[in-house]
């Protein structure tokens, strides 16, 4: 088998034929575009510029946007399916897709308006514009929104921020930041507020560009606010609505997440199931001794619980307005986040353990894989947070 021929099947039984039209499309373009960058991106944490104008060129970016800003105004599974896809063949392009796409324009089409989404909307449509969404600091992750220290200031026309925000995707690229900051420290949570800031403001630096163990060509940087002064026409949604924005988006992203953690399941299932079919011991190809197809069958079956799984809680979640259902949604989109890290760590753990040596060297794609599937566990909020919120909710809402 080539390194590229797809074996998996890519559609779930769920799927209708425009979703599933969808989804080979961005496989094939995944694969013949994004595919052969992956290598030196992760080798040289090299990112390709011509990445977003040309997902933006392919009508990849602003899938759910409305047309009239140049978007596909299509829904959240169609979304998703664009990210499994680019993740199947390029993790970390995967990444960056998710951080501009759901986290950046995703939550400015949910809560800015029009005048905002006028002016920077179409850009980040057509990749001319790169996005990140800025609300981790190094003070504050799990505990985001407790614990942010990051300020605005009214005066005049304008918020003055002040702050640092960690481990920001697309950060040292991005054109524009959706940042959160407390525009009332007195308030808690309920006194942050959302604003998008144009990188070129002054008083905005990328302070560093981040090294990580995997998904290395997707830039990750700690950006600082000094004195950074954003017109107040910038802010997104009301005064002290950001826990609102940040809430609602979260559940979206979760999905999203567990799409692109699907993508690379799929990947490693694939090539496992082709290293077992070549690779011999003993006389035989590893694949005939039972331990190794039994390694393979459990994958195979963490694969598809995890896509079934997907596919329908993205369908409610996508038919569930902003804001409706939220305990509901966030626990289903909280538990799918759960299953999407656990199932592709079990999954790629045994990935490597079938490719045996080879698994182990940096430069092979599962290896790779494996160096990326970890932070699956971690961001959009870690596994324990994911396990607090379906908890917490189903805990407070059964009836004694
Ligand atoms: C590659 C990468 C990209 C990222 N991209 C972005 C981005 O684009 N934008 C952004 O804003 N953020 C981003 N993040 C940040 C990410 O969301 C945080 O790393 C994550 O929320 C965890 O926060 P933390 O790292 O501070 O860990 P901590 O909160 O310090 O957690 C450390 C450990 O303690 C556990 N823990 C903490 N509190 C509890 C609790 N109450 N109960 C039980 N266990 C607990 C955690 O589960 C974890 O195991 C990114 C992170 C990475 C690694």
């Amino acid at each position: 088998m080539s390194s590229t021929t797809p074996t998996t099947p890519l559609a779930g039984g769920l799927l209708t034929s425009d979703h599933r039209d969808i989804l080979a499309a961005a496989d094939e373009y995944a694969r013949n575009v994004l595919f052969p960058f992956q290598q030196r991106m992760d080798d040289e944490e090299w990112w390709p510029s011509e990445v977003f104008p040309s997902l933006g060129a392919q009508g990849y970016l602003g899938v759910q946007a409305p047309e009239a800003y140049g978007g596909a105004g299509l829904d959240l599974l169609s979304e998703g399916m664009v990210g499994q896809a680019i993740s199947r063949w390029n993790p970390a392009v995967g990444l960056s897709y998710l951080a501009h796409e759901n986290l950046c324009l995703g939550n400015l089409l949910a809560n800015a308006d029009d005048a905002l989404l006028q002016r920077f909307a179409p850009g980040l449509i057509d990749g001319s514009l790169v996005g990140a969404l800025g609300l981790t600091e190094p003070g504050a992750g799990s505990d985001a929104l407790g614990g942010m220290r990051t300020t605005a200031v009214r005066d005049g026309d304008e918020y003055v921020l002040n702050g640092t925000k960690i481990y920001i995707t697309n950060g040292p690229i991005a054109d524009v930041v959706l940042v959160y900051a407390k525009t009332d420290l007195a308030a808690g949570p309920r006194g942050i507020t959302a604003f998008l800031v144009e990188t070129t403001t002054p008083g905005f630096s990328v302070a560093q560009k981040l090294i990580k163990m995997g998904l290395r060509g997707s830039p990750t940087g700690e950006l600082l606010f000094e004195d950074c002064r954003v017109p107040a026409a910038n802010r997104v949604g009301e005064e002290g609505s950001g826990v609102a924005v940040v809430m609602n988006g979260l559940d979206r992203e979760r999905v999203c997440l567990a799409f692109s953690c699907l993508g690379l399941a799929e990947r490693a299932i694939d090539l496992t199931i082709a290293y077992a079919q070549d690779r011999e011991q003993f006389g035989s190809a590893i694949g005939s001794f039972q331990m190794v197809a039994a390694m393979i069958a459990e994958m195979y079956a963490d694969v598809e619980s995890l896509r079934s799984m997907t596919l329908d809680v993205a369908t409610e979640v996508g038919n569930t307005a902003f804001g409706v259902a939220h305990q509901h949604i966030a626990t289903r989109s909280a538990a799918l986040a759960l299953v999407a890290g656990n199932n592709l760590m079990r999954i790629l753990d045994k990935a490597v353990q079938v490719h045996g040596g080879m698994g182990f060297m940096w430069e092979t794609e599962v290896n790779r894989l494996y160096r990326a599937g970890k932070l699956y566990e971690i961001g959009a909020g870690t596994n324990e947070v994911r396990k607090s919120i379906i908890a917490s909710n189903l805990l407070a809402t059964r009836a004694r």
